[in-house]
């Protein structure tokens, strides 16, 4: 076992009580948690301030000079102690809920103090609770340069003296011991140099007791950098690992279907941004390794086709392709614009869903086995059934951002070969996101929606403005358009929100009385089958008006639906909004997004309705979406694989990200199994690190 490796309970002052606290409210267990359990905040201890200078936004602050007097007041558990200090400035007070008798016993009258605390205003007056107090004469601010480490505590901690003061006085105790043995450095020389990063063993000195502000900024770089670096090797080693244990099939030829395809059926001419990722696509399916691509576009950017036009080679080559989507309806859309198009090619195009049953479903299953049927669409049925197939070459899977690796290592059986993977999606996620989510996987983007399109206008309403958008949308339902008004339903409040829903429903029937106008209704709890119906009904046109929570959110193609109104605006997240606004602007018509929201939206809310007025722009909304909400909220970036994001953001930390993934790279490009001299310390590292989670996840 390692010296980091040892339990905290040993660590000089703390012995088995205090462990127990220290593990429950702190969640350290071992000195390397502790050493990771990083300082929240520096105060400069090198300058005193004079009581004159406190305000408001005073956090802490340090003063001089001496107590004049003091009182206890109260009794029991209400007694305190009271002092008045004072400086050549004027006077404050100074208060002790705790420990006043010895306080009262130990302070010095009229001698002089530095205090250090953090002022409390009540009343117009500024008293300090619980100060830090050093005579004048003895106090010294050990080696830390005048920066000093507070860390963050818990109530119940707190009560039982483990307060900031208190961890410092443990790191500071178990720093002593921190040295080149006891940490030792796993980054390879050659990139430490080039990179010019302090020792390890010195960068947690630093972090916890910088000497300076600059010696806490190279600390600060190095650790945060050895988060990042961590996680995109991990992904690359994963990455590695695949492309040496599975073969990939070769499509070499693109003759028969793809030719014919291209010049008779291909009902457009392809973006520039269609053909460079069908050249990544081509590039990869010749390579001879498994292709794992990921294809991010913005709603409505064209990428069915793109997954068309890839299937078609892998059917000029023998094999079979498969294509999943989330939902039924879903599938549904994919199978009824994928089958004309390919119509007369001599390629059978079947559907695959949990409604699919006797007869047709046995049908389909027997000539998936047998090789006959070339393309099938469905839903993630299609792999869990354990379908078999003849020999299928890729599988597409559209619009599941979290399918992660581990569900797409379920695509084939352990020593089979494994079909290429295209994964598709419409969230776009900024390229830092992308990096930590899906590091794994190589990324293709359609950055350009096809021609003609009119950018969808988007406006702010309040409820007072509703019977103007009622009129607007009278005027468009009488141009023949559709429209679709969107409720939220979040989990903690469904009740309240199905009865939104239904209030909703109801106003807007009264408004839009029949027989003139035919409205439907569709949420989560509905049955399938009805779902569906309603869903079916609009399509067709059979209703103009759709009332829905968020299930009509993924991928629902409906061109004639021109206006997207999002009642509550302000309880949907930005990315949310942007794919419910992709619902419209998919036919030749100019098309609209309405927020409607409440009067007065918290300052965030109204961020995000600010910026989707401002742009349609999938990454530019994203990246907006992740500034606003910060990583932490979202899938994937607090915690990937074995290793957690302390200090490391990748939000503002993009460049280290960056950095991290360049130098990651050129490590496992030169030496994969990471068995040169200069690599063995990160060999070793990553061992021990991680003992219990198989350093290489597929092989
Ligand atoms: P998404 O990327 O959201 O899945 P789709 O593949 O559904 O987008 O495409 C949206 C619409 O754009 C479809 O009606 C499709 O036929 C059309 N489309 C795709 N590519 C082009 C293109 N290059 N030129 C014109 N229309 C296109
Ligand atoms: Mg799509």
């Amino acid at each position: 076992m390692s010296y980091l490796q040892t339990p905290i309970e040993y660590l000089k002052g703390v012995g088995p009580q205090r462990a127990e606290l220290i593990q429950k409210e702190l969640e350290i267990y071992t000195f390397d948690d502790l050493l990771h359990y990083f300082p929240f905040r520096y105060v400069d201890r090198s300058k005193i301030h004079t009581i004159k200078e406190i305000n408001p936004y005073t956090q802490f602050v340090q003063l001089k000079g001496v107590v004049k007097g003091f009182k206890i007041e109260g009794v029991g558990r209400v007694k305190r102690l009271k002092a008045v200090f004072e400086d050549k400035t004027g006077t404050i007070d100074l208060v002790w809920f705790h420990g006043a008798d010895w306080m009262m016993k130990n302070l010095k009258l009229n001698v002089e103090y530095v205090i250090f605390g953090k002022p409390n205003v009540f009343n117009n007056s500024y008293s300090i609770p619980h100060p830090e107090m050093d005579l004048a004469t003895e106090q010294k601010i050990e080696s830390t340069g005048g920066l000093m480490p507070l860390y963050s505590t818990t109530e119940k901690a707190r009560k039982k003296y483990l307060e900031s003061k208190a961890i410092q006085k443990l790191t500071r105790q178990l720093i002593e011991n921190i040295n080149e043995r006891t940490m030792p450095e796993f980054l390879p020389l050659p990139l430490l140099r080039q990179l010019n990063f302090i020792q390890r063993h010195q960068a947690y000195h630093h972090i916890h007791f910088p000497s300076s502000e600059n010696r806490l900024q190279d600390a600060t770089q190095r650790v945060k950098f050895e988060e990042l670096f961590l996680i995109q090797l991990r992904l690359l080693r994963i990455k590695h690992n695949r492309g040496k244990s599975i073969r990939g099939f070769i499509f070499e030829k693109i003759d028969n279907y793809f030719d014919k395809f291209y010049k008779e059926k291909l009902p457009f001419e392809l973006t520039g941004a269609q053909k460079r990722v069908l050249r990544e696509i081509r590039k990869d399916t010749l390579s001879g390794k498994q292709m794992n691509r990921l294809i991010q576009g913005d709603v409505g950017s064209g990428k069915t086709i793109v997954a068309l036009i890839t299937m078609l080679m892998a059917l000029d080559n023998g094999f079979q392709a498969c294509m999943m989507a989330p939902t039924e309806i879903l599938a549904q859309q994919h199978f009824e614009s994928i089958a004309p198009l390919v119509k007369g090619l001599g390629i059978e195009v079947v559907l695959l869903t949990g409604s699919v049953k006797g007869k047709m479903r046995n049908y389909i299953l027997n000539n998936l086995e047998e090789g006959s049927i070339h393309i099938i669409i469905g839903t993630h049925a299609v792999i869990e059934d354990k379908v078999k197939f003849k020999n299928l070459g890729i599988v597409v899977v559209d619009e599941q951002h979290r399918f992660g690796v581990a569900q797409r290592a379920k695509l084939w059986e352990k020593g089979t070969s494994a079909p290429h993977v295209l994964v598709m999606s419409a969230t776009p996620i900024p390229r830092t996101l992308a990096m930590t989510m899906y590091g794994d996987l190589d990324i293709s983007i359609i950055d350009e929606l096809p021609p003609g399109r009119k950018p969808i206008k988007t406006v702010h309403r309040n409820d007072s403005d509703r019977l103007r958008v009622f009129g607007f949308m009278r005027e468009q339902i009488a141009e023949g358009r559709q429209i679709y008004v969107v409720y939220p339903l979040i989990e903690e409040s469904e009740k309240l929100d199905l009865k939104d829903l239904q209030d909703g429903y109801e106003s807007i029937c009264r408004s839009f009385p029949r027989p003139e106008y035919q409205i439907g209704i569709v949420h989560g709890r509905m049955k399938a089958a009805d779902k569906d119906f309603e869903m079916q009904r609009f399509a067709k046109k059979e209703t103009q008006i759709l009332v829905a929570t968020t299930v009509i959110e993924v991928g629902v193609n409906v061109p004639n639906a021109s206006v997207m109104v999002i009642e509550n605006a302000e309880r949907f997240g930005l990315s949310q909004l942007h794919q419910l606004r992709g619902r419209v602007g998919r036919g030749a018509s100019q098309s609209y997004c309405i927020l409607m929201s409440g009067a007065k939206p918290s300052y965030d809310a109204k961020k995000r309705i600010e910026i989707m007025c401002q742009t349609n722009d999938g990454f530019v909304i994203a990246e907006e979406d992740l500034k606003l909400r910060g990583p932490g909220d979202m899938d994937g970036t607090k915690q990937s694989g074995s290793v957690a994001l302390r200090l490391a953001n990748i939000v503002e930390d993009a460049p280290i990200l960056e950095a991290a993934r360049n130098a990651a790279f050129e490590i496992i490009d030169k030496d994969p199994d990471l068995i040169s001299d200069d690599n063995r310390s990160l060999r070793n590292y990553f061992d021990e690190k991680l003992k219990d989670n198989p350093w290489s996840m597929i092989s």
